[in-house]
C-alpha cells in the first residue's frame, strides 16, 4: 500500500519537529513526513532532508503555496507561529490560509494545533483581567480558537488539538529559576496554588502522530494533551532536585507578571490568569492518559529534566 504522506506546517520548529523525527523514526508506519518551511536551505530545513524527509517551500501568508505544498497529502499538521509577529488578525488569517488549502488539496485529515478562545469563559466586558487589543482577553489563544470554525467551514477533516504550555520555556524563553535577594534561586510563574498542565514540546508531534495513526476515530475530535498537571511548588522541587540546590517557588501576582514590559507580558499574564481562574477547564482538558496512550514515551516533568535539565541557564 501507498504510504500516506503527513504534510508538516512547522516542520522545521518545536511542535511540528517532534512529529517528523516520530515519522521519520518509524520507517515501517506506513506514513512519510513533508516538511513545510519557508527557507529550504536553512540548517534545520537541511538537517532533516539528511534525516531523510522530504522538503517543500511554501508562507503561511501566501494560500498558493499551501495548496502546492499538501497536493497529494494524506494529513496536514497545522500550526501558526504568534510570536512571530504576534498579530492575532494575521494568526486567523495563516489558519484561514491553511484551512483553504487543505480543502482545496484534498486533505484527509487535518490536526490543526490550537488552543481555547479563552472568550467564552472571560468576556470582553468582566473586568477581572484587562482587554487586549480591543477585541481579545489572550491574544495568542483567542485567536486561535476563534480559528478552529475556518476548518470546519471549510469542511475539512480535522482534529483540534488542544496543546500546553512547554516545560522547554524554562530553556528558551525567560522562566528559569533566578537568583532571589537572599541568594537562593526562585521559580516565579503567576499560577498560585493551582496545577499547571505542561508538556515537553517534542511529545506535541509525538501525540499527532498518535492522532493521524488513530485516523477516523478523532476525525471532528477535539483532543487536549498534557505530560503532567503540577503545581508551581512541585515544579520548584523537581526543579531543585535537578539543579542540585533547592528552589522556592514564588506566587507572582497577576498585574505583577502583566506589568514585567517584555513584549505580550500582559497576553502571557492574562494566559496565566486564565489557566488559574478557570484551572478545572484548562486542566480537565487536557488528559495524561490519553496523551500517553497516543505517544507511549509521553515524558513526566522529571523525565523532561533528565533529558534537557543541563540547558536550563544557570545564575
Ligand atoms: P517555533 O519552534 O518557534 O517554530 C516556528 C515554526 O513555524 C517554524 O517551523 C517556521 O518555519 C514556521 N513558520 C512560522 N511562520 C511561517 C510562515 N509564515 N510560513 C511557513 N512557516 C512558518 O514554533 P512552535 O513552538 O512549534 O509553534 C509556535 C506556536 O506554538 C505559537 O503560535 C504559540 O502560541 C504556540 N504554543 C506555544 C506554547 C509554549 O509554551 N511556548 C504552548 C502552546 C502553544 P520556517 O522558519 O522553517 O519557515
Amino acid at each position: 500500500m501507498a504510504e500516506k504522506v503527513i504534510a508538516v506546517v512547522g516542520g522545521t520548529g518545536s511542535q511540528g519537529s517532534g512529529l517528523v523525527r516520530a515519522i521519520l523514526d518509524r520507517p515501517d508506519s506506513g506514513f512519510r513526513a513533508r516538511v513545510i518551511t519557508r527557507d529550504a536551505t536553512s540548517k534545520k530545513a537541511q538537517a532533516l532532508t539528511a534525516a531523510g524527509a522530504e522538503v517543500v517551500q511554501a508562507d503561511l501568508d501566501d494560500v498558493d503555496s499551501l495548496i502546492a505544498a499538501f497536493a497529494g497529502a494524506h494529513g496536514a499538521f497545522c500550526v501558526t507561529n504568534y510570536w512571530e509577529h504576534m498579530s492575532p488578525e494575521r494568526e486567523m488569517a495563516q489558519a484561514k490560509n491553511l484551512a483553504t488549502a487543505a480543502c482545496e488539496a484534498g486533505v484527509r485529515h487535518v490536526v490543526w494545533s490550537t488552543l481555547e478562545d479563552t472568550r467564552r469563559w472571560i468576556p470582553l466586558e468582566d473586568d477581572r483581567m484587562p482587554t487586549l487589543m480591543e477585541h481579545f482577553k489572550v491574544p495568542h489563544f483567542d485567536a486561535k480558537g476563534q480559528a478552529d470554525a475556518f476548518f470546519a467551514e471549510a469542511g475539512v477533516p480535522t482534529t483540534l488539538l488542544l496543546t500546553t504550555f512547554y516545560w522547554d520555556n524554562l530553556v528558551h524563553f525567560g522562566m528559569e529559576p533566578q537568583r532571589g535577594d537572599d541568594g537562593g534561586l526562585v521559580f516565579a510563574l503567576p499560577m498560585g496554588d493551582a496545577k499547571l498542565a505542561g508538556i515537553a514540546a517534542v511529545d506535541i508531534g509525538r501525540c499527532a502522530f498518535g492522532i493521524f495513526k488513530g485516523g477516523d476515530a478523532f476525525i471532528g475530535k477535539t483532543v487536549g494533551i498534557a505530560g503532567e498537571h503540577l503545581t508551581g511548588a512541585e515544579m520548584a522541587s523537581a526543579l531543585g532536585e535537578a539543579l542540585g540546590e533547592p528552589v522556592s517557588y514564588v506566587a507572582v501576582p497577576f498585574d505583577t507578571y502583566r506589568s514585567f514590559g517584555f513584549p505580550g507580558a500582559d497576553d502571557m499574564g492574562n494566559m496565566f490568569q486564565f489557566y488559574h481562574d478557570f484551572n478545572d477547564v484548562f486542566t480537565g482538558a487536557r488528559d495524561v492518559e490519553l496523551s500517553r496512550r497516543l505517544n507511549p514515551e509521553l515524558h513526566s516533568f522529571r523525565d523532561w529534566l533528565d533529558e534537557r535539565g543541563g540547558e536550563i541557564p544557570r545564575h
